[in-house]
């Protein structure tokens, strides 16, 4: 028999109750059944994202938001400045080309987070940057990057603002907008938010709507001031993934029935359990020193086939773990535990990473793995 569970950072397990849900027959999305369902779903985003703004929702994969977030913010001439610690990190550089922004990298050694003070020195030594773009954690190396902290910095600029894409941070781990003064949040549907792929999200602080008054980038689909004020009436611009909304009003009902403390006290011991076990069976955690509780990444033993190991996950037990990508390929394995995900998930997990280590003759004792998760889940 074949059973398949994903363990990737995107997409992730969804709740079957929540699959049903988008499995009912469709409807109209200018009906008013479905104005209440856009009016929950801003108060749960509102929820979510810690924040008063407007979250506004596309249907597009995280990235189409991310591109929004430069097209929207950053006008012809504007410097970006952006912290490139892994894929996701060039990916804003790549955006930013894209539009014919120049950027001035902070290139990070990945696995490694940046240091909020080389974001400030660069700031300091050019002030024609207009925003610092960033990853709150960086799901291709497993890095946490010091948000608040570079808020901290960003907020003492009447004229730049912090981007931040918290795809694999928001509800995972505390990312409180307003609080910490982050200008613009960007998340997606297929990771902490339990669902398909095929909707992005991003919310805009007060400083962020007065960049966006001013931008002169191209702009259609992803145009911020439009959306909002479609999103004010509890619509959407043009035809939205309505289906999704189904379905994403569902899991914001679930993730306010947990609260957001509770959600991410459960991913702290998720990820910190899996980190102590990978560690138990003589493993090294590829950013050992500020790891993302979204997903943990572990170096792959010398003498052992990281890609074959990927495969093999598939082949013996139908799990889909991430291998490493660019220069991390072949090094890493990442393990997700984002989202629909609880204790016994990372047993499973665990477990079979225990049983494929010991087919491609890594030393240890089998079950250590295991017995150190049950260890940490029994502390309390
Ligand atoms: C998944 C992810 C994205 C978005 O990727 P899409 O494939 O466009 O959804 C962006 N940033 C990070 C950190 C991610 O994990």
């Amino acid at each position: 028999m074949e059973k398949k569970y994903l363990f990737s950072p995107g997409p992730t397990m969804l709740p079957p109750e929540v699959q049903l849900k988008m499995a009912e027959p469709i409807m109209h999305h200018r009906e008013p059944e479905f104005e209440k369902i856009f009016s929950e779903i801003r108060d749960g985003l509102k929820y979510l994202f810690q924040t008063k703004s407007e979250v506004l929702v596309f249907t597009s994969s995280g990235t189409g938001a991310m591109e929004g977030a430069v097209s929207n913010i950053l006008s012809k001439g504007d410097k970006a400045l952006v912290v490139r610690g892994g894929k996701f990190g060039e990916r804003w550089g790549e955006i930013c080309q894209a539009y014919g922004i120049e950027f001035i990298p902070i290139d990070v050694e990945w696995g490694k987070a940046v240091e909020p003070k080389w974001v400030q020195k660069a700031l300091e030594s050019d002030p024609s940057i207009r925003a610092v773009y960033t990853q709150a954690s960086e799901t291709s190396t497993g890095v946490r990057h010091p948000i608040r902290e570079m808020a901290e910095i960003t907020k003492k600029y009447e004229d730049k603002v912090l981007v931040v894409d918290a795809i694999t941070g928001i509800g995972v781990f505390n990312i409180p907008m307003d609080e910490w003064g982050i200008d613009v949040l960007v998340s997606g549907s297929q990771k902490a938010l339990m669902l398909p792929p095929g909707l992005s999200f991003v919310a805009l602080s007060e400083k962020a709507w007065r960049v966006v008054e001013r931008s002169n980038l191209p702009k259609y689909y992803f145009d911020f001031k439009k959306e909002l004020k479609s999103t004010k009436k509890n619509q959407s611009s043009y035809t939205p993934a309505i289906s999704l909304f189904v379905g994403l009003r569902e899991t914001l009902h679930m993730i306010q029935k947990e609260g957001l403390e509770a959600l991410f006290q459960r991913h702290e011991r998720l990820a910190r359990a899996t980190r102590e076990a990978v560690k138990a069976l003589g493993l090294e955690l590829y950013a050992p020193d500020s790891p993302s509780n979204a997903v943990t990444a572990v170096k792959i033993p010398e003498g052992i086939d990281g890609e074959r190991l990927k495969d093999l996950f598939f082949e013996r037990f139908g799990i889909t773990v991430a291998e490493g990508q660019d220069r991390a390929k072949g090094k890493i394995i990442r393990i997700a535990h984002l989202g629909y995900y609880e204790k016994l998930d990372m047993v499973m997990v665990i477990s079979a990473l225990e049983m494929l280590l010991k087919e491609m003759g890594h030393r240890f004792e089998l079950g250590s793995g295991v017995r150190r998760l049950e260890e940490v889940f029994m502390e309390g």
